[in-house]
């Protein structure tokens, strides 16, 4: 017979599941609009890019040194030196058996030359070159087409731009290129306790968490953002939300009142004014989470614990949201860490604890609880650098058993 803690529950939908299933539910934005690569850093390419030139696109030196010919160089070699090549400003003329040219890295290699040798295994005297081979051919050459070819894709749609991939396009000559239309995201929190940073806390409220955090992940993966503010536990005003958010924005991200509280009416109106994909899952933090949809607007409601809205915004959302804007998921890069300390688990629900992992002496990871494990300790998500994966069924993890989990630290969160 299966154990369960007392908080889980049979039947709840394990996470893969469910994601795959939510996934399956959304289709990608189709409209694409043409930026300048000043403008490109986040978004998401809508076509597959193809160099329109072959990159480099002429033979070039690697090194500082002298451009000459491999098989001039013999023992007693002495070439004479019959110009420069500097990058910008090649040699006009071509390389003749016992010559060479000075050449510095990024220069255009002259005709006639097949190798570089570096200026420290050459000596020079008076025009004289006395070079210490031997050498190759090709050696300290970059050649055309070496990094990529006119016509071969460099890019394939769906690619998200960061700054590395935006240098390679900007190594293409590209001005414009077409992106994917940026997503437009309603954010609400709900609840009568919230209230927002500047107000005054009266007695049982607390500030508003969700809704700045939210956002601030939903900004840096370059999603444009309407705020709906704090809405009141009044089924008649959430629907008010929901229903204008829904013909507004490509998706409608909720905090709160998912759970199964006398005030929790968002799963409750999203049943009345659209449909519910899934609710409850077989994870902590984040159980209540709930997908559906609301005319042709996804919907996702977070729990209003803060550690289980960011925990479920990283696991659900944030997939769903790339699927949206038409982005390729690349998947997460799991690790393998020694657990340092205990870790308490019971079967039943996946479970994504906060911890701080690191680089042993002996060069394995390690892996620490990042402070409390409550979803109410917000402090110790700010603290930890990643998301321990506990697999469903696993019970307590005992110091010194290995453990999965995912960096999270640097990403968009
Ligand atoms: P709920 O999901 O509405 O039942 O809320 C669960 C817990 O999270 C309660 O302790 C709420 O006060 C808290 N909470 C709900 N929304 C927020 C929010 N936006 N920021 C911080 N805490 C919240
Ligand atoms: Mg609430």
């Amino acid at each position: 017979m299966a154990i369960h803690d007392c908080d889980s529950q049979p039947g709840l939908r394990p996470y893969l599941d469910a994601r795959h299933e939510m996934l399956s539910r959304l289709e990608a934005i189709t409209d694409s609009t043409p930026v300048s690569l000043e403008q490109a850093l986040n978004r998401i390419l809508a076509d597959d890019i193809l160099s329109p030139l072959d990159v480099p696109s002429f033979a070039n030196s690697a090194m500082d040194g002298y451009a000459l010919r491999a098989a001039d160089v013999t023992d007693e070699a002495a070439l004479t030196l019959i110009g420069t090549s500097l990058a910008g400003h090649p040699f006009n003329g071509s390389i003749g058996p016992g010559e060479c040219v000075r050449i510095m890295t990024g220069a255009a290699l002259p005709l006639g030359a097949d190798a570089v040798v570096m200026q420290e295994n050459c000596r020079s005297e008076h025009n004289i070159i006395y070079p210490r081979g031997p050498v190759t051919e090709g050696r300290h050459v970059r050649l055309p087409a070496e990094d990529l070819a006119q016509g071969e894709r460099v890019f394939a749609a769906g690619t998200r731009i960061n700054a590395r991939v935006l240098s390679v396009l900007s190594s293409l000559g590209l001005e414009q290129i077409y992106v994917q239309r940026q997503l437009t995201v309603a954010l609400l929190s709900t609840g009568d306790e919230l209230k927002s940073p500047g107000e005054l806390l009266a007695p049982g409220d607390i500030y508003d968490s969700n809704r700045i955090g939210v956002g601030a992940m939903l900004e840096r993966l370059g999603i444009r953002v309407i705020d709906y503010g704090i809405i009141q536990d009044d089924p008649a005003l959430i629907r008010q939300a929901f229903i204008k958010a829904a013909t507004e924005a490509d998706a409608l991200i909720t905090s709160g009142g998912v759970s199964v509280g006398d005030a929790d009416y968002t799963k409750q109106v999203l049943e009345e004014v659209g449909r519910i994909g899934f609710w409850k899952l077989a994870i902590k933090p984040g159980k209540p989470f709930a997908f559906g949809h609301i005319n042709n607007c996804p919907f996702f409601g977070l729990p209003g614990n803060p550690v289980s809205a960011a925990v479920t915004f990283h696991l659900l959302v944030r997939p769903a949201l790339a699927t949206l804007a038409g982005e390729t998921l690349k998947p997460t890069p799991l690790l393998q860490a020694k657990a340092l300390m205990p870790f308490k688990k019971s079967p039943g629900r996946m479970d994504f604890q906060r911890g701080t992992v690191s680089t042993q002496a002996d060069g394995s990871l390690g892996v620490v609880a990042a402070g409390a494990q409550s979803s109410a300790v917000f402090s110790a998500m700010a603290e930890a650098n990643c998301l321990l994966h506990l697999e469903q069924d696993r019970g307590n993890v005992s110091e010194g058993d290995m453990v999965t989990l995912e960096l999270i630290d640097g990403l968009y969160w």
